[in-house]
């Protein structure tokens, strides 16, 4: 069975426009150019894995017309990746079935912190997720609408985060070096979707001239920039970028 990726947000943790209106260095009046927090789901059949709960995930999911979520993995615990969490409430009350979700320990540890009336019930509301903490490989889904994930810790400025390979892609959405990562994970990919914040470099996220590096070195069919702050603009990245490199957009669907 085939499935696809969504890259519902492939904006940097402020988004573009910023709250304030601000739209930095892009042009407006480009669709693309108006980009939620990160997040993304893979569908096979009726199987959908949500990757990360942005602060936008209520209208991401109504943009793409998205009325289900099987599971939800998390790549770190970032605001931008964890606080739209509460926004899945209502697929409890059309199910009555805790939402399972996924992450490393230190992820799954700050969330029941955070979010602990979602976890546990402290009051008349219901708790709506069911936490399960990954290692490495895990499946998702059943019969021919499984889909298999590997989880790997890489380095994400002061912390780490998770990137997870399914289908013959990868999502590497908040990272700044992929020296532990055994890049043998990573060869013959179809996809390598990769943070890319900005030209000048940063801390804790892939720059242009890094995530371009990563690219030569991985050899993936295409590569899809994310992440991406409000300096690049899309059509003058897109202006700068080899034949198999893209810039991101909301919305943008790869078949997998
Ligand atoms: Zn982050």
């Amino acid at each position: 069975m085939k499935s696809k990726l969504i890259i519902l947000g492939c904006g940097s943790s402020v988004g573009v426009p910023r709250i304030d209106g601000f739209w930095g260095n892009c042009d407006k009046n480009n669709k693309k150019n108006n980009r939620s927090r990160c997040s993304a789901i893979i569908t096979k059949g009726s199987n959908s894995v949500l990757i990360d709960t942005s602060p936008d995930l209520r209208k991401q999911l109504l943009s793409n017309k998205i009325k289900k979520i099987s599971s939800v993995i998390f790549t770190h615990e970032h605001a931008d990746q964890t606080n739209g969490l509460f926004e899945l409430r209502p697929f409890y009350w059309k199910n009555k079935r805790r939402i399972d979700i996924y992450g490393n320990l230190r992820t799954i540890n700050h969330l029941k912190r955070s979010h602990k009336y979602l976890f546990k019930k402290i009051s008349t509301y219901p708790p709506i997720v069911k936490a399960n903490v990954i290692n490495s490989n895990f499946s998702l889904g059943k019969l021919s609408e499984k889909i298999q994930f590997k989880a790997i810790k890489s380095i994400h400025g002061k912390t780490t985060s998770l990137i997870y390979i399914f289908e013959n892609a990868a999502y590497i959405s908040d990272c700044n070096d992929l020296s532990i990562v055994k890049i043998k994970n990573l060869k013959n990919l179809n996809y390598l979707i990769i943070d890319c914040l900005k030209f000048k470099k940063h801390p804790s996220h892939f720059n242009l001239k890094e995530s371009l590096f990563v690219h030569r070195c991985l050899k993936p069919k295409k590569t899809i920039l994310t992440n991406l702050h409000h300096d690049l603009d899309y059509d003058l990245l897109l202006r700068k970028l080899p034949k198999n490199v893209l810039p991101a957009y909301d919305g943008l669907t790869l078949n997998l």
